[in-house]
């Protein structure tokens, strides 16, 4: 049985990407900050099918708590063999609107939070000589969106600093590859309107939007044992919206 943990695991792609693995009879430990009902409730449906998962609190855009919880995890188990880096907030605003707070957010949230889970995860990951690393980029980090340049940054950061991982994990059995998801229904994308998702379906080839698990399935395909010879990837998830 692996250990997985899913930062950002407590709503949206995190939360139907902790069901695929539990559901595939990993461990999975399901990361969340705010939302710790939520968290509660995915860990109450798990049990009462008899998967096996457990929740832990850390605001991963903070290093002392992504240590906490790591060291919290390895008192549960040996360490996390699987680590999905999830956890991500978004913001529209035009770009002489964005201030350092946002600017500072944005980049902590979605982009330094993996660098510390990578760093507490890794150690482990180089000791067994196996890791599997998957990260939650964005099709804005491929392109860049407009009025969202703080996010697109982030997002864009995801993809270099998977690469450049990719190349120093290659002789440790670990891969470190990233998923670019297009249009995703879920809270993220919440106050788009109707008229919004309909523009976007005609834009997007298949003529639908993606769902959590369009994602999920997409992460777990990288994640197999036998997925040994991908890393350093970016795989769209998106319709063929970016080719
Ligand atoms: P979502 O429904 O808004 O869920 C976001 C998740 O991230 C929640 O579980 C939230 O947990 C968690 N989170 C936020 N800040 C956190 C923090 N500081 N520490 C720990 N957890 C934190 O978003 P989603 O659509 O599922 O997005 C998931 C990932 O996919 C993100 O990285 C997002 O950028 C990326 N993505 C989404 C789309 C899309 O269209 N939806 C497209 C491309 C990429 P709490 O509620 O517990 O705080």
């Amino acid at each position: 049985m692996r250990n997985v943990l899913i930062t950002g695991a407590s709503r949206g792609i995190g939360a139907a990407t902790a069901k695929v693995f539990a559901e595939n009879g990993d461990n999975v430990f399901i990361n969340y900050c705010h939302s710790e009902d939520c968290a509660r409730k995915i860990l109450d449906e798990f049990k009462n099918n008899g998967l096996s998962a457990r929740i832990v609190k850390a605001d991963v855009s903070n290093s002392e708590e992504v240590n906490r919880m790591f060291g919290y995890i390895t008192e549960e188990c040996k360490g996390i063999d699987v680590l999905v880096n999830n956890a991500g907030i978004a913001q529209t605003k035009l770009f002489t609107d964005i201030t350092n707070d946002d600017w500072n957010r944005m980049i902590s949230v979605n982009l330094s939070s993996a660098f510390y889970c990578c760093k507490a995860a890794l150690p482990h990951m180089i000791r067994q000589h196996f890791g599997r690393i998957i990260n939650i980029s964005s099709m804005w980090g491929q392109t860049g969106g407009s009025c969202e340049v703080h996010y697109s940054a982030a997002k864009a950061g995801i993809i270099g600093l998977t690469k450049a991982l990719a190349m120093e994990e290659g002789l440790s059995g670990i891969t470190v590859n990233c998923i670019a998801p297009g249009v995703i229904k879920t809270d993220m994308t919440s106050e788009l309107s109707e008229e919004d998702f309909t523009s976007l379906k005609n834009e997007t080839p298949t003529g639908t939007l993606g769902t959590p698990v369009d994602v999920a399935k997409a992460v777990f395909f990288l994640a197999d044992n036998s997925s040994s010879f991908i890393t350093g990837q970016v795989l769209g998830v998106n319709g063929g919206f970016v080719m």
